[in-house]
């Protein structure tokens, strides 16, 4: 018996699967595989909290496969034997996935297709995750975009997003399935000690919750979007972000729905923002650790005070918006745009700590983390990236604070008065010290 396998990597969902969709119409039985690659040379290992939501997301996707006639093989080690290794056990006559766009992980596709094809397997690879290819928009010179503005508009002038595909009620399964590693063998979720208490309390991952989140925010926030979505006791956003990580949910999906419901341009260009981290990583795939912005090399970062980034890890820097912020990441594994703005200025601006060392906290520590947006949003903070905030806007904490949380709900609900210590800087002096600091930047040769 022959059967097609649905390689499911960052698109842990039924619905609009391009792959799947493709590995039905093949009319063969189909296996879902998912490989927990944490060997192949360049994959950065996913951070905890990321690993926790994997669990469940890969136990919701399996539940569901199974519900549906097929099944969800899981198998840890090297994509590219592993893959190898299925087709074989499976009798597989085609491979098929939706696109990653990393630089390890394109290589390694790129190589898994050429030897599948080699040896007479059908190999293809769909667009799920984004709603253009990286690729596919470009300035008028043919090249990639460095500036929002214009690759949006660009974007805005292709034809429209594909309509998404309905989810399969059926999906015809292998009469005896390969062997799977069990998810829990697999370590994911934290135990010695068990600090996901707060994550499970504020999430229920899996693509029937996604949906249901999306339907609510579109029927109760979207109206209220555009002049809500900087304030951080609002809960006007979508908290889509570890939806769309995972890929619970597609692009399309979103961008369709809230079309229909009358959606603002303000929420449509947010996913636009996350085209542009993407599109970034895929022209620099070394995102997560050089400058964008070469001239940014010659930044003196002085040396490292491992207590400062200790209190901003811990929400103990005395400043409350920072503090409120650093605690609702430890607690939930999310924060709020405007707190992560803030939070990551503050460590890079006040604390004179380099980008990349609060980059690698986020990844650590966000349900949402990925490797496109993280670096890319760290980078735009620090100064150093693509269509960046300039280096010398450093955010006031307390201004910001007076501006988006007047009532102090937010502050108040993470970081209690009692909780509340003496600021560990002064932010009038050290940011004096940040912009003479930038001084290097400026003399530096444009890169
Ligand atoms: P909404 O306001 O509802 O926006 C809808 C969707 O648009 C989001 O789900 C997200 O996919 C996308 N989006 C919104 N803002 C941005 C943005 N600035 N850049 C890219 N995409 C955006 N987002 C991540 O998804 N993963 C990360 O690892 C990540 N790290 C960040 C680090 C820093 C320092 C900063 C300043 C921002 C980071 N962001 C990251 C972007 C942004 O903060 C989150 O996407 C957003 O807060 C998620 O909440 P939401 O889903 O309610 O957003």
């Amino acid at each position: 018996m022959t059967s097609t396998i649905v390689w499911f990597r960052d698109d842990l969902r039924l619905a609009d699967n391009p792959a799947l969709r493709a590995a039905l119409d093949s009319d063969e039985p189909v296996i879902g595989l998912y490989v927990l690659d944490e060997e192949s040379p360049g994959i950065r290992p996913l951070g905890g909290a990321a690993r926790w939501w994997l669990h469940h997301s890969l136990a919701s996707l399996g539940e569901r496969l199974r519900e549906r006639g097929s099944t969800l093989v899981l198998r840890r080690g090297a994509a590219e034997r592993v893959v190898s290794e299925m087709v074989r056990d499976a009798g597989a006559t085609a491979v098929f996935w939706n696109r990653r766009y990393g630089g390890p992980e394109r290589e390694i596709d790129t190589r898994i297709k050429t030897g599948l094809r080699d040896d007479g397997i059908e190999a293809q690879s769909f667009s799920g995750s984004l709603l253009h290819e990286p690729w596919e928009v470009k300035t008028g010179g043919g090249t990639h975009f460095s500036v929002f503005t214009p690759f949006w508009r660009a974007c805005l002038a292709l034809p429209a997003p594909r309509a998404p595909l309905p989810e399969p009620r059926e999906i015809p399964g292998p009469g005896r399935a390969p062997a799977s590693d069990a998810l829990d063998e697999w370590g994911l979720l934290p135990t010695k000690p068990d600090w996901a208490e707060g994550l499970r309390e504020t999430w229920e991952p899996g693509e029937p919750a996604a949906r249901q989140r999306l339907r609510e925010f579109l029927a109760d926030d979207l109206g209220s979007y555009d002049r809500a979505r900087d304030e951080p006791s609002a809960g006007a956003t979508s908290l889509l972000s570890p939806r769309l990580r995972w890929g619970e949910i597609s692009p399309y999906t979103v961008w369709h729905e809230a079309v229909e419901a009358g959606g603002g341009g303000r929420f449509l260009s947010e996913l636009g923002w996350r085209e542009f981290a993407w599109h970034t990583l895929f022209h620099f795939p070394d995102l997560a650790e050089k400058n964008l912005r070469r001239e940014f090399d010659a930044f003196p970062w002085p040396r490292l005070k491992p207590s400062h980034l200790h209190a901003w890890e811990r929400g103990r820097t005395g400043i409350p918006l920072v503090d409120a912020g650093m605690r609702e990441l430890w607690h939930t594994g999310y924060m709020h745009n405007r707190v992560r703005m803030v939070t990551a200025s503050f460590l890079i601006k006040n604390l004179l700590v380099d980008w990349r060392r609060g980059e690698e906290w986020f990844w650590d520590t966000l349900v949402d983390a990925d490797a496109a947006n993280n670096p890319f949003n760290w980078q735009w903070v620090a100064g150093s990236g693509a269509d960046a905030a300039p280096y010398f806007r450093i955010f006031n904490p307390e201004l910001q604070a007076k501006k988006f949380d007047p009532k102090s709900r937010y502050i108040d609900e993470w970081v209690p008065q009692d909780e509340r210590v003496e600021p560990i800087v002064d932010l009038a002096e050290s940011r004096k010290a940040a912009l003479e600091a930038y001084e290097h930047v400026k003399r530096a040769p444009r890169g």
